[in-house]
């Protein structure tokens, strides 16, 4: 399966591993401590245990607290200490919060909606200093999935962000001032979004990007992170020009020669990325490809087109790839291997190994080995209908021919959403169990019929993809053994889109849920020993940190991110005015109070003076599903977007300025002049006219509906 260039680099990587592994040694006989909570690696200088100064806590990203303060017999207790709610929102629209809060020397940072960094007492709230990086806002138009930011990172006396618009910042930790910032972007004409956050990496601060649904193609840098000098950079997929690094050549030998590189191939890393500080290994998630359909994007064939959704293991000084495990060759159903992954050392077979762990979205959780890459167990964490299972001996999936769509639309489980998705996941090392939020509905694709030009920020995915109706669509926490391949426990079903997960020394998991529910479970058998409504949906991921003597519980609230084009049923955000906010949570906290309820909006009178011919309606309506529907949900769908189908008059009368003019631009709503004609945006305040007097006539004919990616 490896070629021979592959097996060169993996030589190569032994023998840096030997070298690193003897400096390691001495390291770790130097410093006194031993890890003393199941993370293999010690925590970087300067950090006690206390803290959260990396992204899942420790290099190993294992979302585990060694606090026990709170714990299994007193989490009924748990109360809010304290909140914070001052974010930037520009104009009127609520873009959520996806942010693992870091707390380093007592004070917590956070990202907002816009890439905003927040730096606030951990203790007490009050705010240190908040740096917005002033995001241009018609950004928002390349972004699949909202303006969101999935946090910082933190190193020595600095702070790093990744800006929606592609820039790398680094800050003073103590003023938030600018240190110096850098373009990570190769080509701004293309849709390039940063929502994930950074990682420090040997002496690197490292950094990926999102846009496969697009029309982009994929990479990751790396950047010194004291000067922000370029290390290296990775292409996770060949282009139209010349191979940039051998691993572009290695790649390039699984896609056909006639492949559409002007659709950019996808493989963004937009989120997972976990360091080795022992092997000196990054791991870095890559994403789906872009169009979807291999048969697309290889015009009929069907090769497997590294490294998409693929687990690359980078030399984090070099850049030199050390090994890679593509999870779904010839991806074709969105399928990213963007998840979060984590480290740990499990006995296997009578044997402790260095384990990468990773439930990506195509259903299959994988166990790997971290220092070469063999794949030591793959079974199915929630229902799998593309493949039948993973194949021990080649490492490739067993695909469904049924769940090929090139010739006829087929419904396959998982969705486009995963069954899991960036919400990360933990692992206890207590129980050596992995606890996965999980996302159970099927999808129905099918395959763009007729050419498929590259359209410049618009969706470019070659394909369709829609629940079925009356479908399953639900979220669901599962505790899954990683040696057994097997279910331990499972949640009751919660509402779609559920939160990322902690768990700690005190025998908890805690997670949010798109109701507005912070949930804390025993760890040991899944009961619910604690309920607290916030009427904030919660998608983020909690954390713990302690200060003086007391253990913490935050956890940032508000929907936004990809539910923010359609709020789903049991949404918070159906009943209360959803905004964002952070949660700190101690015991003998306070109830929290909830948000004001939804005002109801009057229905407005419908415009008048549009066209009403077919031809216009039908271009409309068109236009709409390509530009619009991404964000602005048809009919009055209950979403964070404003309602096109209940404009105010004056909006109606200034559409032209908004739409083609870019004068909402600051709020997110960017220009559409370079695709859009004023005679497209009369059509498509026709195409909404007339449908509003269909809804009328028939109020349960079938909505517009497009497919959606994440
Ligand atoms: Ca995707």
């Amino acid at each position: 399966m490896r070629t021979q260039a592959q097996d060169r680099l993996r030589r190569g990587h032994r023998c840096g591993a030997l070298v690193l592994a003897c400096a390691w040694f001495l390291i770790a006989c130097s410093a006194s401590a031993q890890p003393p909570d199941g993370d293999p690696f010690p925590l970087p200088a300067g950090v006690v245990s206390g803290e959260w100064a990396l992204h899942g806590r420790g290099f190993a990203e294992q979302r585990y607290s060694p606090l026990e303060q709170i714990h299994t017999g007193n989490v009924a207790q748990l109360g809010l200490a304290w909140t914070f709610d001052d974010f930037v929102v520009r104009g009127r629209t609520h873009r959520g919060t996806q942010a693992t809060p870091l707390m380093r020397d007592g004070v917590l940072y956070f990202t907002g909606p816009w890439s905003v960094v927040y730096a606030v007492d951990a203790e007490s709230g009050a705010v240190r200093w908040i740096h917005d990086p002033q995001v241009d806002g018609a950004w928002a138009r390349h972004a699949c999935c909202d303006a969101v930011n999935r946090g910082v990172a933190l190193w020595k006396d600095m702070v790093y962000v990744a800006t929606l618009d592609g820039w790398l910042v680094a800050l003073d930790a103590r003023t938030g001032e600018r240190r110096w910032r850098v373009d990570t972007l190769v080509d701004r004409s293309r849709s390039y979004t940063i929502t994930g956050a950074p990682r420090l990496a040997g002496g690197n601060i490292v950094i990926g990007n999102g846009g496969a649904e697009m029309g982009v193609r994929g990479y990751v840098s790396a950047y010194d992170a004291a000067s922000g000098r370029l290390a290296w950079r990775f292409y996770t997929v060949p282009g139209a020009g010349p191979d940039e690094h051998p691993e572009v050549g290695t790649a390039r030998k699984s896609w056909s020669p006639r492949a559409r590189w002007d659709l950019g191939g996808g493989g963004t890393v937009w989120d997972s990325m976990t360091y080795d500080p022992e092997l000196d290994l990054l791991y870095v998630g890559v994403g789906n490809g872009g169009p979807w359909p291999v048969w697309v994007r290889n015009a009929g064939e069907r090769p497997d087109n590294l490294f998409l959704s693929s687990i690359l293991a980078i030399e984090a000084r070099s850049g030199r790839l050390a090994w890679y495990y593509q999870t779904t060759p010839a991806d074709s159903w969105d399928y990213t291997a963007t998840q979060n992954m984590i480290l740990a050392d499990l006995r296997i077979g009578g044997r402790l190994r260095k384990v990468l762990m990773q439930a990506p979205k195509n259903g299959f959780f994988y166990v790997l080995d971290r220092a070469s890459g063999e794949l030591l167990a793959a079974e199915k964490y929630t229902q799998v209908t593309w493949a039948e299972r993973i194949d021990r001996q080649t490492g490739r999936p067993v695909v469904s021919e049924s769940a090929l769509y090139a010739a006829a639309p087929r419904t396959v489980w998982p969705s486009t959403a995963g069954g899991h998705n960036w919400q990360p996941m933990a692992y206890s090392p207590q129980r050596g169990w992995v606890y996965i939020p999980t996302l159970e509905m099927p999808m129905t694709f099918s395959t763009q019929q007729g050419a498929v030009p590259y359209l410049p920020g618009a969706n470019n995915v070659g394909a369709l993809a829609a629940p079925p109706p009356e479908r399953v669509q639900r979220s669901v926490l599962k505790a899954w053994d990683p040696v057994a391949g097997r279910i331990v426990w499972q949640s009751a079903p919660l509402p779609w889109w559920g939160g990322g997960v902690l768990t700690t020394a005190g025998g908890l998991v805690l997670q949010g849920s798109a109701d507005g529910v912070l949930t804390a479970y025993d760890a040991a058998s899944g009961r619910v020993l604690k309920k607290i409504e916030t009427g904030l949906a919660i998608m983020a991921p909690p954390m713990s940190y302690e200060i003086a003597g007391r253990q913490y519980i935050a956890v940032l609230a508000g929907l936004g991110g990809a539910m923010n084009g359609r709020f789903h049923a049991g949404f918070a955000a159906l009943e209360y005015r959803n905004h964002e906010r952070l949660f700190v949570f101690a015991l003998g906290g306070r109830a929290v109070d909830l948000p004001p309820r939804l005002d109801k909006v009057p229905q407005r009178p419908l415009a008048t003076g549009l066209p009403a011919d077919a031809d216009t309606v039908a271009l409309g309506r068109q236009r709409y599903l390509q530009f619009c529907a991404r964000c602005h949900a048809p009919r009055s769908v209950p979403n964070g977007y404003p309602d096109l189908w209940n404009l105010p008059p004056a909006l109606y009368a200034a559409f032209d300025s908004i739409v083609l003019g870019g004068a909402m631009s600051y709020a997110g709503m960017a220009g559409f002049a370079d695709v859009l004609t004023p005679q497209d945006t009369l059509a498509i305040r026709a195409f909404i006219v007339a449908d509003q007097q269909e809804m009328r006539r028939n109020p349960s004919a079938k909505p517009p509906e497009q497919g959606t990616g994440h």
